[in-house]
């Protein structure tokens, strides 16, 4: 997070950001439900800029067997950043933020997962950043969330993610990749609308009491536009007049 310098040029007099939008506006989301013959599942996501794709496997056998749970099924989950994803070349190895976005997005899913429904099996769910423009995490987990209900996994309820955070003292929605640089904080939020809770709440930066509610309020109320394009993906796939 940076510094309050970059205050003038994140948000000007008529508080709007650096890309054009208002403070409670969010980038614009295009979400697809299906797409990949060889899942199971599977889903596509834009989210400004970000371009994501996910597929989901299974219920299927565990290999090695050890891992398996013979009370309940396992989530597994592989977040990965194609090396041309951003301008400056990834090393295709698997990195610490990989690893841990990997892991945030699977504890983020399970509660939404019913995995006591299939014991002993593995649920795989791949996500490849073919382009990352901040917010890669909210944007794979929404993708994901779709993905697996494409795959007919049962489920609680869809996790819908946003971030919400502070750029020239003001919380904002939808943090963009500027503004993450450059901005004071940054709190990716992943929620179950129906469930009402939240899932994944991370938070990148320091805030007041009083912001990290108003966050709080903020990106929630991203993650249920978010939630009714995830239903739209799987409505038009299902039961609308676009053919899969
Ligand atoms: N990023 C990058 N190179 C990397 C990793 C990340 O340019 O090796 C960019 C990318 O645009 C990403 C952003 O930094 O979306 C913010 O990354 P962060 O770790 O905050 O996760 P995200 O916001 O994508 O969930």
């Amino acid at each position: 997070m940076g510094g309050q310098d970059a205050t003038m040029v994140l948000l000007d007099e008529n508080g709007i950001r650096c890309d054009g939008r208002k403070i409670d506006e969010p980038r614009r989301i295009m979400i697809k439900a299906g797409g990949l013959k060889n899942a199971d599942g599977s889903a596509y996501i834009e989210f400004g800029d970000n371009k994501i794709l996910v597929g989901v496997f299974g219920p299927r056998d565990v290999h090695p067997k050890h891992m398996s749970d013979t009370d309940t099924g396992i989530l597994r989950v592989r977040y990965h950043m194609e090396p041309f994803s951003v301008s400056d070349r990834k090393n295709p190895a698997p990195s610490r933020r990989e690893i841990e976005i990997s892991k945030v997005i699977k504890e983020a899913l399970e509660p939404a997962v019913m995995l006591e429904k299939f014991p002993r099996t593995a649920v795989d769910v791949f996500i490849e950043v073919l382009q990352a423009d901040g917010g890669t995490r909210c944007a794979a987990l929404s993708a994901a969330s779709v993905a697996l209900a494409d795959a007919g996994i049962p489920m609680r309820d869809m996790v819908a993610a946003c971030a919400s955070g502070k750029v020239a003292d003001t919380i904002v929605l939808d943090v963009n990749n500027e503004e993450d640089q450059a901005g004071q904080a940054d709190m990716p939020i992943g929620y179950m609308p129906s469930l009402e809770k939240i899932t994944l709440l991370q938070l990148d930066g320091v805030l007041s009491p009083e912001e990290y509610k108003k966050c709080v309020e903020v990106g929630v109320n991203g993650c249920k536009i978010v939630y009714e394009l995830q239903k739209k993906a799987l409505n038009d796939k299902y039961f609308g007049t676009k053919s899969d």
